[in-house]
C-alpha cells in the first residue's frame, strides 16, 4: 500500500468530527518532526491547530488544511462505515476521504519527500492544519492568523488542499474566493387587528418595497474571473399564526457573496442606506464571514498552473467560484493563495470517496509545486 493511502486511512479511522481532532494532528506532527520539521501545537478552546515548519527564511510556502470532518449522518445511509476506510473499485470511501484528509496526507508525504531531496532548500516550507474548518472557524485558522500577525510571521504563498477539481485531478485552479456577509434583520411594526390597520403598522408591508429594491439591485458586473456580487434572501418570517392579526415584527435572513469590488463594510452601508430610505424601523446583526481574496498573476499562480498542466495534460480552468475557505484568513497577511485538491463531487455527502489514483498522484503534484518555487 502506498504511503499516502496508508496515512489517509489512518486519518479517516479517527472520527474527528468538528472541532474534535481525535489525535490526527499528533500523528502528523510525529511524522513531520521525524523529517526535521519544527512542530507547534496551538490549541484555542476546543480547537487544535498544528503549525509545522522547515527552514526559517523567506519566502514562506504554506500548505493549509484541516483534520476535522462534517458529521457522517446516519450510518445506514452509507454502504460501509464512514470511519472505516474502505476500498471499492479504485475508490477510497470514508468521511474526510476527499474533504480533506487525503490532501492532508498528501501534504505530509510531499513535505517529507521535499526536505529529504532538498535539505538545503530555499525559504521555508510549512503546513498549517486546524480542527475547526467545517464549524464556526473562530478558534482555527482565524486565531492562528492573529498569532502570526503578532509574531510578524510572514506568509508569501499558501496552497489549500480543498477538493477543487471538477471532473479530473488538476482541471481547476482556484485563484480566489468570494467574500461572504450574512444579515439577520428584524423589522419592527405595531401588532394589531387586521380589521383596524390604522391602529397597527404592518412590518411586512413596510419591508417588501425595501427588500424588492435590495434584490433587484445589480451590484456590479463581476471582477476579473469573479462572477457578479449577488444577494440572496434565505428566510422571511412573520406572523402569529392567526389570519386576523397584523404581526408586530418580521425577521429576514439574507447573505451576500461578493467579489473584490466590495468590502463587507461597504455592503453593509449600502444595504442600510436602502433600509433608511424606506424608513424602516429595524435592528440588524451582520456576520462578516470573510472578505474576498484574489491572487493575481505572479510566481505562485504561474507555478501552480504549470504544475497542473503537466499533471492533467492541459492548462487548468482558473476560477474563483464556490464558497469560501480558510485561505480567507491567510490572504489578509499578504499571502498569495491558490487551492489545489482532488475532485469534489462527493464532499459532505454519504459515501464520500476519493479516487485512489488521484490520491496517489497528489503528493507528486505538491512536490512538483514546491520544486518549482523553492528547490
Ligand atoms: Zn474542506
Amino acid at each position: 500500500m502506498s504511503d499516502v493511502l496508508a496515512l489517509s486511512k489512518a486519518l479517516i479511522e479517527r472520527a474527528s468530527v468538528t472541532p474534535d481532532d481525535d489525535g490526527c494532528q499528533a500523528m502528523l506532527a510525529s511524522r513531520l518532526s521525524r523529517a526535521g520539521f519544527a512542530c507547534e501545537s496551538l490549541r484555542f478552546g476546543d480547537v487544535d491547530n498544528l503549525w509545522a515548519t522547515h527552514g526559517s527564511e523567506g519566502p514562506v510556502l504554506v500548505f493549509l488544511g484541516h483534520t476535522d470532518v462534517v458529521p457522517s449522518g446516519p450510518r445506514e445511509a452509507w454502504a460501509s462505515d464512514p470511519f472505516v476506510p474502505t476500498e471499492r473499485d479504485g475508490l477510497l470511501y470514508g468521511r474526510g476521504a476527499a474533504d480533506m484528509k487525503g490532501s492532508v496526507a498528501a501534504f505530509v508525504v510531499a513535505l517529507e519527500q521535499f526536505v529529504a531531496a532538498h535539505p538545503q532548500h530555499r525559504g521555508t516550507v510549512a503546513m498549517l492544519v486546524t480542527s475547526d474548518e467545517e464549524g464556526d472557524a473562530i478558534d482555527g485558522v482565524r486565531r492562528v492568523a492573529d498569532v502570526f500577525r503578532e509574531r510578524g510571521q510572514r506568509i508569501d504563498w499558501c496552497v489549500t488542499g480543498e477538493p477543487s477539481s471538477k471532473a479530473k485531478l488538476g482541471d481547476l485552479l482556484r485563484v480566489g474566493r468570494r467574500g461572504t456577509l450574512s444579515a439577520t434583520m428584524t423589522i419592527r411594526g405595531i401588532q394589531g387587528h387586521v380589521a383596524y390597520p390604522d391602529k397597527a403598522r404592518n412590518p411586512i408591508h413596510q419591508a417588501l418595497p425595501a427588500l424588492d429594491e435590495l434584490v433587484a439591485r445589480r451590484w456590479d458586473e463581476g471582477f476579473e474571473t469573479f462572477p457578479p456580487t449577488s444577494l440572496q434572501i434565505s428566510n422571511i418570517h412573520a406572523g402569529t399564526g392567526a389570519n386576523n392579526v397584523i404581526p408586530g415584527e418580521m425577521q429576514v435572513l439574507f447573505n451576500l457573496r461578493f467579489n473584490p469590488n466590495w468590502s463587507a463594510a461597504q455592503l453593509e452601508a449600502e444595504c442600510e442606506a436602502i433600509f433608511r430610505k424606506h424608513a424602516l424601523e429595524y435592528a440588524i446583526h451582520w456576520h462578516r464571514g470573510g472578505e474576498p481574496f484574489h491572487t493575481p498573476e505572479g510566481p505562485l499562480r504561474a507555478a501552480a498552473r504549470e504544475t497542473l498542466a503537466e499533471i492533467a495534460g492541459s492548462a487548468p480552468e482558473e476560477s474563483t467560484g464556490g464558497g469560501t475557505s480558510d485561505a480567507r484568513f491567510i490572504a489578509p497577511l499578504g499571502a498569495q493563495c491558490v487551492e489545489i485538491g482532488p475532485v469534489n463531487a462527493s464532499i459532505h455527502k454519504v459515501d464520500e470517496h476519493v479516487s485512489i489514483a488521484d490520491l496517489e498522484a497528489l503528493p507528486g503534484l505538491y512536490l512538483a509545486l514546491m520544486r518549482r518555487l523553492l528547490a
